[in-house]
């Protein structure tokens, strides 16, 4: 029994569970969606459509309550999120 693909595997999908579980859920494909989309197109096929596609929701600010904000850090306060 070889190891070595299996181990391989498990690192794609570890990879591609990732990136939709921090990404993926917060475009409009949702993390499912990303989810398919990572294993039938490759992680890289899904990465690129996922920064494709329009985000579902700016996430907003918790800290000002700024709920335009789409990025890390927040543009009025410049809390992280
Ligand atoms: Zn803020």
């Amino acid at each position: 029994m070889n190891l070595l693909p299996s181990l391989g595997i498990f690192l794609y999908l570890t990879i591609a569970f990732l990136f939709c579980w921090t990404e993926g859920k917060r475009s409009i494909i949702g993390f499912w969606g990303s989810l398919i989309a990572c294993i039938i197109i490759t992680p890289i096929g899904g990465v690129l459509l996922v920064w494709a596609l329009p985000k579902k929701n700016p996430p907003g600010c918790v800290h000002c309550g700024n709920k335009y904000n789409e990025a890390e850090y927040c543009g009025i306060c410049g809390k992280n999120i």
